[in-house]
């Protein structure tokens, strides 16, 4: 196939210096799970937070834990809680929270958990299954939480903190006792949202935006490019206008000398949106002055140029003028952004999955490793379907009488010492496999640890559990048409590319092939 890299230097060197780039390097690579026209796309709406801008995970994450363990010890949580250690590595994406017994799970596309944590111990195996075999998740709603967002992440390390100390020094709460686990996530979730409400987070960003968040070169010209092609763009955010103000002119004040400031890249712009309810109820849009203050009455639509709070999906719809399938949404949050739209607006999706990238880096560092891991699986079914039938004969065989042999003519001792032979080498055979079997089940597991470190030494993947897609997975597959781990990502796509999905398989349709 002829690509980018196949053209001659200069004119490969000029495409990319005028921002034509047509291939991505991997770890930049759109996905797609559902085939999408590019070209017929007239309008893209873009997500701020963890979508447009993307942020230093580890530098929010840790101011995030420090203002929230401060709220949690004003509250009465003893002041060791900062001294728990918490590791930026803890938590992922995906994951989902057991209030109730103070547990983190990871599970695969059906519910199974493959692994879990108590605090910041892991649970084995026999205990794991004790707890979560017979769990229909799903029917206790109140008892899960699940983790969208990558804001989300510093709740789940300082939860897990939490209850790490309550079960080592439950004394420290003095006479009443420590709050139960199911309390203490409450405690953490109200104080991590009064963090973001109170400025206790986002006047660290405001003070000293390119400490938290990345500023992307190519996010501006990836905008420019979208808008030559005549897509007209909209900016759909829950943050409050100050807040989006500081962060959008980080990434896009001076980018590009036609675009005198960032409201400039935006046809229509929403702030302070309420996702996921913008999507389902039916709020008004206020239009705001720069500073941020109410300008005139409430309105169901918007109009361009100008910038809007509140809102809802339906009056946005309607000022657009397009079909809503002719509108590409692109967000970070799997739920609030991404599920609820696919649900209820007709949009196509397109998800932010900044872990993409170290995922990609990964699978391409241990490339041998996991192809020799998909081998090993192909192999432990064989022999797992092997040592079935052997059982089975087994069994059959040990039921069968010489005498029903010398029915075919052999004499009683031949007909006896032929079937102990025959039970005999089944035996060996058997054991063959068995220890086949368990060797390499021990390979895989060496390999699967040594590939699961290299993802995230707790949990693994955030795609995959075990040998199935995770939860996570399952909804970028579900609910992202397509997926890519940063927005400026587009800027390799042409304006008209046809993104084609390669699935589209059940199991048995490889059958015959
Ligand atoms: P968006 O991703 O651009 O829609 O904006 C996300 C906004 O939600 C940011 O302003 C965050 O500070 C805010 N946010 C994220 N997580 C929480 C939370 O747990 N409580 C309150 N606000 C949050
Ligand atoms: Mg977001």
């Amino acid at each position: 196939m002829f690509s980018a890299a196949d053209l001659p230097t200069p004119i490969r060197k000029a495409l990319l210096d005028s921002g034509l780039e047509t291939e991505a390097p991997p770890e930049r690579r759109i996905f797609t799970n559902r085939d999408l026209n590019f070209d017929s796309i007239s309008v893209i709406g873009f997500d701020m937070d963890y979508t447009l801008a993307i942020y230093r995970q580890e530098e929010i994450e840790a101011m995030s834990i420090l203002s929230t363990t401060a709220k949690l010890i004003a509250r009465g949580y003893p002041e060791k809680l900062r001294e728990v250690p918490n590791d930026p590595k803890f938590a992922i994406r995906g994951l989902m929270v057991d209030r109730k017994l103070g547990n983190i799970i990871k599970m695969d596309r059906h519910g199974y958990v493959g692994r879990a944590y108590h605090g910041l111990r892991k649970l084995q195996r026999p205990e794991r299954k004790a707890i979560y075999r017979d769990q229909r998740l799903g029917q206790e709603r109140e008892r899960f939480a699940a983790v969208d967002t990558l804001f989300a992440l510093p709740e789940v390390t300082l939860f897990a903190a939490a209850v790490e100390l309550i079960d080592r020094e439950p004394q420290l709460w003095g006479a009443g006792g420590p709050p139960s686990y199911a309390e203490t996530w409450l405690d953490v979730r109200e104080c991590i949202d009064e963090a973001h409400r109170d400025g206790s987070i986002k006047d660290h960003v405001r003070d000293d935006p390119g400490r938290f968040i990345e500023a992307d070169p190519d996010l501006a010209r990836a905008l420019h490019q979208l808008r030559s092609a005549g897509k007209k763009l909209f900016l759909l955010t829950n943050s409050l206008l100050d807040y989006t103000d500081v962060v959008m002119k980080f990434l896009l004040d001076g980018a590009l000398p036609s675009y005198p400031d960032w409201t400039t890249y935006f046809d229509w712009m929403v702030v302070g949106a309420s996702k996921p309810s913008f999507f389902t109820e039916n709020a008004p849009f206020q239009e705001l002055d720069p500073g941020g203050a109410p300008l005139g009455g409430k309105k169901q639509q918007v109009q361009r140029g100008k910038i809007y709070g509140g809102g809802n999906q339906l009056g946005l719809q309607a000022s657009l003028g397009v079909h809503p399938d002719e509108v590409l949404y692109v967000g970070d949050h799997i739920y609030g952004d991404i599920v609820r739209s696919k649900k209820s607006s007709g949009w196509r999706t397109a998800l932010v999955v900044q872990e993409l990238e170290h995922e990609l880096e990964v699978r391409r560092d241990w490339e041998m490793t996991l192809r020799e891991i998909e081998g090993l699986h192909g192999l432990r079914a064989r022999l797992a379907d092997e040592i079935g039938g052997h059982r089975y004969l087994a069994r059959t065989l040990a039921r069968l009488e010489p005498a029903e042999l010398v029915r075919t003519g052999l004499s009683l001792p031949e007909a006896t010492a032929m079937l102990e032979t025959t039970r005999a080498d089944l035996r060996k055979r058997l054991d063959w496999l068995r220890n086949y079997e368990q060797e390499t089940q021990g390979t895989l597991e060496r390999r699967g640890h040594e590939v699961d470190a290299a993802f995230n030494p707790y949990w693994g993947s955030s795609f995959r559990e075990r040998n199935d897609t995770s939860r996570f997975g399952a909804q970028v597959e579900s609910f992202a048409c397509i997926y890519t781990s940063r927005v400026s990502n587009l800027l390799f796509a042409s304006p008209a590319k046809y993104f084609i999905s390669p699935h589209g398989s059940m199991p048995h349709w490889a059958v015959g092939r």
